[in-house]
């Protein structure tokens, strides 16, 4: 399997934050290869969650700089960077004990997200 895309052009993909091109090639790639189909997913729902999580103490700044193409990396409230990194970490692990534990439901959901992912870049 050939892995081109490193986790900081996913994340990039997920913020929207890539030139067309760059994102066509990622699409491509996702449309393929499972494992960056399931770290695009749990980045996505990791990335919801905390966006929830984070909405009632974010302070404007931090709102209005989303809004801006690479601002989304460049966050400057620690505790909103913090929360982030846990939830990222719980997620991944979750992820990993799911994958050992219960291989045959972590595949079902893995293909149902796959098939979400693909359907998502139409
Ligand atoms: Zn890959």
């Amino acid at each position: 399997m050939d892995h081109k895309m490193d986790k900081e052009q996913l994340s990039a993909f997920l913020d929207d934050e890539l030139l067309a091109d760059e994102r066509a090639t990622v699409q491509g790639h996702l449309s393929f290869c499972e494992e960056c189909s399931a770290y695009v997913e749990r980045l996505k729902a990791a990335s919801t969650d905390f966006k929830q999580f984070g909405s009632e103490k974010a302070p404007a700044s931090v709102q209005n700089a989303a809004g801006k193409k690479k601002a989304a990396s460049r966050w400057s409230g620690m505790d909103y960077a913090m929360a982030f990194t846990a939830f990222i970490a719980a997620m991944l692990v979750g992820g990993m004990m799911a994958k050992k534990f219960a291989p045959a439901v972590f595949s079902q959901i893995q293909g149902m997200i796959s098939g979400a992912a693909n359907n998502l870049g139409q």
